[in-house]
């Protein structure tokens, strides 16, 4: 939007940005129009002409109409009022009577109320029928208006094309594009089209029906997804205590009324018949239920005896990137100060580890260098090691969406994943050679002359070993090592080294690597060597961040080397500063990361041992290893939403509240502090993490202070300079902040590194690693390289939704795999098969297709049953200890 200009509304001066439509004029001057075919997310269609106003004596569609300076504009007149209404009765009058029933909330039922059209003027009947093969979403083709809204949501906002009309004149209607019933039709139910219908045609089964995000509900509470990293901004709507649509906020930062199918709808599993409702103790070989007193006496009891038998060290703890950012404090909080030891970590260990190291030597910071609004303005997307269709798919949809506005578009992934079916070029490096591909992209961007010189001479180190060493990487070789034609290596340096703005996205394909640090740091050098970092030249280099609050609950501390804000553990200074805030003696060595953890419960040297809302027992690799670390811990705490394999193996499991239970807030991708807000009451005698970690503390005789979320913020902000003017307080006021937030009157920063690096000599460091292979490799006995990853209908292990309309969507992990190695290996579509690796095995059934290539394949892990973490090796990055999920050598057996 360009500047200011000055419109006149029915007498009314308004101010408007220059480049909007009349009806947006209208709107701001708060004058109510119809306009069926219109939504603010899309390009204006102006097809239904209920929006005719007089704009400067000409009779207009506002919605097509722009606003030019000192336009004037009549509505009201009751010529105007009539056409209008003629235009309504002429759309309604095919519509049977029920559309515009007066219980009936949607927009069209609300436009003919306010122009005085009864349901007499509905002439219409019913006869086409419905659609009602979908678990979220229904087809009643007798309120169908053919405006067309659906079909241009699903397309211009979502990306999936799923929708089309079909038929003539007043036959016309939405369907399916691939004909046939809405289940097996290409939507992802994302929901934008409930939202858009104007009539109730496309709607949510259920109590929701009929309540969608364009039209205000009463009883919504806002709140942040709880799922992936976007933070897309929420409405609860709730009715007699219980959830009965989530909707998509419309003003939303991230998400701007969109969402995806686990935000949107994914909540079935809060009252899921399994759903832990009170605590349980293990007797003998059972765990049985008993009161929060009784489980949370026991705690304390034990850590305390653990801690005098053994020391604080035999105690540990892992924290969630599921949790609030108040959950995640506090834990900390009460592992440094009440048990002594910083044997604290947070599930980013196994996701974005590498990203908090290989981000820190690179530029100074833990989080992505721009906001996604600025990403989303790169006229060259470098995506790497991600499929953000499915895994994050609101970004996913807003990436696709600037392909196809026109951005140059780079897909590095072994997958056929859903942007690459875009992409100018798809680079398909062999799983685990990363690091080479990135030199081989930097080799050509230095021989070719495509590098801010000027930026490399006045803000970042390191170019002469950097050059020196990419000098060996030239695209021949690069070629031999990832399998990617030099040709498309070459074609991809030229699109991003030419760019104006290129951005770098990424996600766990880089990072979940034996050299996953090394990985990133090598993506960072591409940016770096643009000068598309810190400046207006580019928008650097940006984590997809997998889980909710990956970024905020190492933010907060939960990790064992550093304290809240990254104050260094080893760093006197930083105890000091926490030690003043907390009153308390802060232990001065780093704790155990998780991978370490398992191995100390292994060998015997750890004797408690809690993990908060973590199904380690499904989602950490090598997971027969786990299992035999939490057997062989003398006593194990387990805080969780269901009986998950982890809590089969606790002696104590502690009821937890779900995200849409609790207070707090999270950071989604983008580094933006959100609120999280309690929509609906936990069932049963379920509680917030935040106080069950309170109880225990209060029965070990200690007070962790901060007794309501707000107020551990607030500690935690005296804590970390870097984060000082986060507060609940504000966050309610202006919705979302990005740290850094120094000041509690200045802004966030959305864009980092404006003026200098946050490195020690304040310049950008670019990373001399050389390519090492992966943990493990193809040979005879294992030929095929397993990677495994999520699918657009499922969240991680599952436990959330497989209980719900979800499993009708997705009912099984399936094992991907190439014509070719199905041919080889006698595999048939659609049946059972044995993966094989060298820790463990797992039974999935076989989708033939050509989305892997050969000598690869690929699975999700969202059904514990399958087993697929059996498959997983504990290798880790050297770094970090981040898991190399992505690489596993497997065969196959029938
Ligand atoms: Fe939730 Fe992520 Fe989906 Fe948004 S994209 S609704 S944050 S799961």
């Amino acid at each position: 939007m360009g500047s200011v200009i000055r419109v006149e509304v029915d007498g009314v001066d308004v101010d408007v940005s220059e480049g909007v439509t009349l009806l947006s004029a209208v709107q701001s001057a708060g004058v109510e129009l119809p306009a069926l075919c219109s939504d603010e997310r899309l390009r204006p269609a102006g097809s239904c002409r209920t929006c005719l106003v007089r704009s400067d004596a000409r009779l207009v569609a506002a919605c097509v109409t722009p606003a030019t300076p000192g336009s004037r504009v009549l509505t009201a007149t009751d010529d105007l009022r009539e056409l209008r209404r003629e235009a309504v009765e002429v759309i309604v009058s095919a519509l049977p009577p029920r559309a515009l029933a007066a219980s009936n909330p949607s927009e069209l039922a609300h436009v003919c109320r306010s122009l005085g059209i009864g349901p007499d003027a509905a002439g219409g009947t019913d006869g086409r029928g419905s659609d009602d093969s979908h678990p979220y979403v229904t087809l009643d083709r007798d309120l169908c208006i053919a405006c067309g809204r659906c079909v241009r949501v699903c397309a211009d906002v979502q990306g999936t094309f799923a929708l089309t009309l079909i038929g003539r004149g007043a036959d016309t209607v939405v369907a399916p594009g691939t004909g046939g019933p809405w289940a097996d039709s290409d939507c992802v139910s994302c929901g934008g089209c409930v939202d858009s219908c104007p009539t109730g045609a496309i709607a949510a089964p259920g109590p929701g029906r009929g309540l969608t995000s364009g039209v205000p509900s009463d009883g919504a509470v806002r709140t942040t997804c709880g799922y992936c990293g976007v933070g897309c901004s929420l409405d609860v709507v709730v009715r007699d205590g219980d959830v009965a649509a989530v909707l998509p906020a419309r003003d939303g930062p991230v998400n701007r009324g969109h969402a995806c199918v686990k935000g949107r709808f994914a909540h079935g599993y809060r009252l899921s018949p399994d759903r832990l409702t009170q605590p349980l103790m293990r007797r003998g070989n059972l765990l049985e239920p008993v009161e929060w007193d009784t489980a949370v006496r026991h705690i304390a009891d034990r850590f305390s005896a653990a801690v005098h038998a053994a020391g604080p060290n035999a105690v540990a703890a892992i924290s969630s990137a599921r949790a609030t950012n108040e959950e995640n404090y506090l834990f900390q909080k009460f592992m440094r100060t009440v048990i002594g030891t910083n044997n604290i970590d947070n599930c980013s260990r196994l996701c974005h580890a590498p990203s908090a190291a290989g981000l820190v030597a690179s530029f100074g910071l833990s989080g992505g260098t721009d906001s996604f609004d600025d990403v989303e303005r790169a006229d060259c997307l470098l995506v790497v090691g991600a499929n953000p269709v499915e895994a994050h798919p609101v970004v996913g949809a807003r990436l696709l969406q600037s392909a196809l506005r026109g951005a140059k578009l780079i897909v590095a992934d072994p997958r056929a994943v859903g942007l690459a079916l875009h992409a100018d070029v798809h680079l398909r490096p062999r799983p685990g050679t990363n690091v080479a591909l990135c030199h081989g992209l930097a080799h050509v961007l230095l021989a070719e002359g495509l590098v801010d010189e000027r930026f490399l001479r006045d803000r970042a180190g390191g170019l002469p070993e950097f050059g020196a060493l990419v000098a060996d990487y030239p695209p021949e070789r690069v070629a031999s090592i990832t399998g990617v034609p030099t040709a498309d290596l070459i074609s991809a340096a030229r699109l991003y080294g030419r760019a104006l703005r290129p951005a770098i996205v990424y996600g766990l394909g880089v990072t979940e690597h034996l050299h996953g640090t090394d990985g990133v740091r090598s993506l960072a050098n591409l940016a770096i060597l643009r000068g598309a970092v810190g400046t207006d030249r580019g928008f650097g280099i940006n984590p997809l961040r997998g889980q909710n609050n990956v970024q905020g609950a190492s933010d907060m501390g939960a990790l064992p080397d550093l304290l809240p804000g990254y104050g260094k553990i080893a760093d006197p200074a930083a105890r000091a500063r926490a030690e003043a805030v907390w009153g308390l003696p802060v232990p001065a060595r780093p704790g155990l990361r998780i991978p370490e953890m398992f191995a100390a419960g292994r060998s015997g040297t750890l004797r408690a041992l809690w993990i908060m809302g973590e199904d380690v027992c499904a989602t950490d690799p090598d997971t027969e290893n786990v299992v035999q670390a939490l057997q062989a811990c003398p006593f194990v705490v387990v805080s969780e939403l269901f009986p998950s394999e982890t809590a089969r193996h606790a002696d104590v499991v502690l009821p937890a509240a779900s995200w849409l239970e609790k207070d707090g807030t999270f950071v989604n991708l983008d580094r933006r502090f959100q609120r999280v807000r309690t929509a609906v009451q936990p069932p049963g005698q379920a509680r917030s993490d935040f106080e069950a970690v309170h109880a225990v503390a209060a029965a070990m005789d200690a007070d962790l202070g901060c007794t309501a979320p707000a107020d551990a913020l607030a500690e935690w902000a005296r804590l970390a300079p870097l984060f000082a003017g986060i507060s609940h307080a504000r966050l309610d006021r202006e919705g979302a902040v990005p740290w850094p937030c120094p000041h509690p009157d200045g802004p966030g920063t959305a864009k980092l590194y404006r003026e200098r690096f946050a490195t020690p000599d304040g310049l950008a460091h670019l990373a001399s690693v050389p390519y090492l292979p992966p943990g493990e490799e193809p040979d005879a006995d294992y030929p095929l390289v397993l990677v495994t990853g999520r699918s657009w209908a499922h969240y991680n292990s599952g436990s959330m939704t497989r209980r719900g309309g979800n499993l009708g969507l997705d009912a099984v992990d399936h094992l991907d795999i190439h014509p070719d190695d199905a041919g080889r290996h006698g595999v048939h579509d659609g049946e059972p098969v044995t993966v094989e690796s060298r820790h463990g095995r797992a039974r999935l059934l076989a989708r033939v297709g050509r989305s892997v290539s050969p000598g690869q394949v690929f699975c999700t892990f969202h059904f514990p049953a399958s087993g697929v973490n059996r498959l997983t090796s504990d290798r880790i990055d050297t770094v970090t200890s981040c898991p190399e999920y992505k690489v596993t050598a497997v065969r196959l057996t029938m």
